[in-house]
């Protein structure tokens, strides 16, 4: 059993369905490819945070390579990859980079890589524009739609001021993508490394992720969409506050639910692994489990912030809080969209939100 994950925050219970997953691979070292199929190799890339990787993957297409997803755009990412493409990549170009969503962990060096290489971005319509307009977008305004949301939330002075002194952080850690890409569609074939895939659009995460199902149904490159550890942040983001991601990923995951449990999934981070249907069953339980906990903690009236530890097995550090507060407003719209609670602003401007 040593190497099946319950795959819970918090070491709580498993859901009462699901075997739980099986790994696959062991890890590999940081910064060296590792051929985990023929053909394929997965690059692991250091990230400064709590989360402090991110698997990118390299496709061996005979004359020429694939390359999925990037890593941050800070020199130390760069220098890896100058040091994969000039080593085990060498003598053949790279001719597609494919960005599976905007969040900079996946693109911030699209735009680099792309130049440097001639590579051709491929990406869906969504994911290409988000990130182009955030890279680029200087604006008064953004900051001003930050703390709209901000104050929405409930959050005490000195975490709006902090946040609206870090400004837009998603330029810290993306560059912008190249002003013009390949356009990727929900359904179309790609062929690559000798293998055909299905594109299958993931929502929630992001709002129109690649992944990518093999015609044969073995292999799925996964994104961040089905993750074997954590479940992967589903937050409402403040160009779009009443928006229900959680919807959207609850739908989405449907897409999933024909893979047998043999296909190896390919996550962006942790590692391969076996049984896909135990984890999408774990993954609903998960948020069916937080939206009770959501419900519990507004009995009486309370605002986001004051909802959001509960949601969390963890203690929120000040980098988790955007995402912790984006999960919140996405648990709540949920409820909220389901008629299981009521909200009104108070006289502070912040929503107050009651169980019914
Ligand atoms: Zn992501």
């Amino acid at each position: 059993m040593n190497d099946v994950s319950h795959a819970k925050r918090g070491g709580q219970a498993p859901p009462p369905t699901g075997e739980g997953i099986h790994y696959a691979v062991a890890t590999p070292p940081y910064d060296e490819p590792f051929e985990v199929l023929p053909g394929l190799f997965w690059l692991r890339l250091r990230l400064p945070l709590r989360l402090n990787h991110v698997n990118v993957w390299l496709v061996d297409d005979g004359e020429s390579w694939t390359v999925i997803d990037t890593g941050f755009n800070t020199p130390e990412t760069r220098a890896v990859w100058h040091a994969v493409l000039a080593g085990p990549l060498g003598g053949r170009p790279v001719s597609r980079l494919l960005m599976t969503h905007y969040h900079p962990d996946h693109c911030g060096l699209a735009g680099h890589l792309c130049e440097r290489t001639g590579a051709v971005l491929w990406a869906t319509h969504t994911e290409w524009l988000t990130a182009r307009l955030l890279a680029l977008d200087t604006t008064e305004s953004f900051n001003a739609a930050y703390e709209a949301y901000d104050r929405a939330a409930g959050l005490p002075e000195a975490f709006i001021e902090q946040r609206r002194q870090a400004g837009n952080m998603y330029r810290k850690r993306a560059g912008p993508p190249p002003a013009s890409y390949r356009r990727v569609v929900a359904g179309e074939e790609i062929a690559m490394g000798g293998r055909r895939f299905e594109v299958i659009i993931g929502e929630g995460h992001a709002p129109e992720m690649i992944t990518l199902l093999s015609r044969e149904g073995d292999l799925l490159i996964a994104a961040d969409q089905i993750l074997p550890r954590i479940s992967p942040v589903v937050a409402v983001s403040p160009n779009s506050p009443e928006c229900d991601p959680l919807q959207e990923f609850l739908d989405s995951l449907h897409r999933y639910d024909a893979i047998g449990e043999d296909c190896l999934v390919l996550p962006s981070h942790g590692r391969p692994f076996r049984n896909l249907p135990a984890r999408l069953a774990e993954l609903r339980y998960h948020h069916e489990e937080r939206l009770e906990r959501a419900v519990a903690t507004c009995r009486e009236p309370a605002t986001l912030f004051e909802i959001m530890p509960a949601l969390f097995d963890i203690e929120i550090v000040p980098g988790q809080l955007g995402f912790a507060l984006g999960e919140t407003y996405a648990h709540m719209n949920h409820l909220l969209r389901r008629g299981l609670v009521e909200r009104w602003r108070g006289e502070d401007g912040a929503w107050r939100f009651r169980a019914l």
